[in-house]
């Protein structure tokens, strides 16, 4: 008895150091974008496809407006609400003539998170990388300040899970203060000489947060 006794304890430690393993492996499963996205198209119209375009023949040459995501880039909008970032990308084009700023996500103070594109049309959100990344703007910094919300890591991290999920083809996330040191990524491309921009957003405590919560899914940080 004592014999079979241990058989079956081995039998069930085995199975379930097995069902153990198992779920460790297993990637954090994601909630769908629909479960919490809200919808708040900006102007998607042939003027800003064509510029769109435009700026994508002239930067990467690239005849294109739409991405295949191969990166998440994170923001601060500098601004104190998410409408007064919302009707400045609101219109096609810059006063130059050129295709607006624009992300495709735009997350509130609260954690509110705004789809203003389609995951996969090209926003011009962060020099050298609008053909590939899909950008996340969040409400705040106004005067450089390090001033973005827990409900927004938060909502950053949820965001960031649901894209990974849908898009396998992510492997990185970054700051836009990070555009340099992700040039290691291979995904840098600017046809343009000199055209660069020095950038704070959106901060290190805030890609601390967001990097801490999501480390051991597969994607590519950088330090701080
Ligand atoms: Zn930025």
């Amino acid at each position: 008895m004592k014999t079979k006794s241990n058989g079956w304890a081995g039998a069930l430690c085995a199975a379930f150091c097995l069902l153990i393993g198992v779920l460790a492996a297993q990637p954090v499963s994601a909630e769908p974008l629909e479960a919490f996205v809200v919808d708040k198209p900006i102007e998607w119209s042939a003027e800003r496809e064509f510029l769109t375009r435009e700026y994508a023949e002239l930067h990467y040459g690239k005849d294109t407006a739409t991405i295949v995501p191969q990166a998440v880039v994170l923001h601060w909008t500098a601004g104190p609400t998410w409408e007064s970032a919302y009707y400045t990308f609101y219109p096609a084009a810059r006063a130059d003539g050129t295709v607006n700023v624009s992300s495709q996500f735009l997350v509130d103070r609260d954690g509110t998170v705004y789809r203003l594109l389609p995951e996969t049309t090209l926003a011009r959100h962060v020099i050298g990388y609008n053909w590939c990344a899909i950008g996340v703007e969040n409400v705040g910094g106004e005067g450089g300040a390090e001033d973005l919300t827990d409900a927004q890591v938060t909502a950053n991290v949820r965001l960031i899970r649901a894209l990974h999920e849908k898009y396998p083809t992510i492997q990185y996330v970054f700051g836009h203060y990070q555009q340099t040191a992700a040039r290691a990524s291979g995904l840098y491309i600017e046809q343009v000489e000199g055209y660069h921009s020095i950038k704070s957003d959106p901060g290190p405590s805030f890609m601390g947060a967001v990097r801490g919560q999501l480390s051991g899914e597969g994607l590519t940080f950088y330090p701080e």
